[in-house]
């Protein structure tokens, strides 16, 4: 089935452009030119991805992706930004406010396509993950209960979100930085010693299992979940 796209930008050639690009690229399009366009777009039918211009008269952009991804119904609807602005700065903030991904223009057709093609894939895998099984350690996304064997290993709410974006990345390290933005949330200030804490505590409730030997310390980088012993 054809994902269907919606293309939030005001610039009218732009929008066009954009939407020409991904027709080719087999792709439905939907169009709004300013957020309250987009909003009731999105009310009528949920697009499988939006693209948000940063700059939109009504509104910003990054506004707009905020309030989305605040949202209980919209929260995991994948949207990219696009901008002008290649500031380092202003990638941050594009990503902070929750957007999956961050386009500057100029871009081709063909490099939004693939950017499209990722996010949506990326986005399929996290929700058709439902249940997560690493050598007997059994993570059910839909009950939030970890098992091992016939046993439950209890965890607190933030050793399970730890423990499912671990599992849901393996084989990866993250530095503690971006620990904090993906399983904290990147708007949340929080010490990065406090990773340390919860990573302490999730070994800890693993360790009667002997699952804590795939939770890894990296030296000098973070932490990553490996089945591999190094
Ligand atoms: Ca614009």
């Amino acid at each position: 089935m054809q994902k269907q796209i919606l293309i939030v930008e005001d610039e009218r050639p732009i929008r066009e452009m954009i939407a020409f690009g991904l027709r080719r690229g087999g792709f439905e399009v939907r169009e709004a030119a300013d957020v309250s366009e987009a909003r009731s777009s999105i009310a009528n039918q949920r697009p499988d991805l939006v693209l948000i211009d940063w700059m939109l008269p009504d509104m910003s952009g990054l506004e707009l992706t905020r309030t989305l991804k605040r949202d209980e119904d919209t929260r995991d609807m994948p949207i990219i930004m696009l901008t002008a602005r290649s500031e380092e700065q202003d990638k941050v903030m594009g990503l902070d406010s929750g957007a999956d991904d961050y386009v500057t223009k100029p871009f081709s057709p063909r490099e939004l396509v693939a950017r499209i093609n990722a996010v949506l894939r990326r986005s399929a895998d996290a929700s058709a993950a439902d249940v997560i099984e690493v050598e007997g350690l059994v993570l059910d996304a839909a009950s939030h209960r970890v098992t091992a064997g016939d046993q439950t290993v209890q965890l607190g709410p933030t050793e399970y979100r730890l423990l499912a974006f671990f599992m849901t990345h393996a084989e990866r390290v993250y530095s503690r930085a971006q620990l904090l933005d993906r399983v904290w949330g990147g708007n949340v200030y929080v010490e990065e010693r406090t990773v340390d804490v919860h990573i302490r505590r999730l070994r800890k409730a693993l360790e009667p299992f002997n699952f804590d030997r795939f939770i890894q310390t990296v030296r000098g980088s973070g932490y990553r979940f490996s089945t591999r012993v190094e």
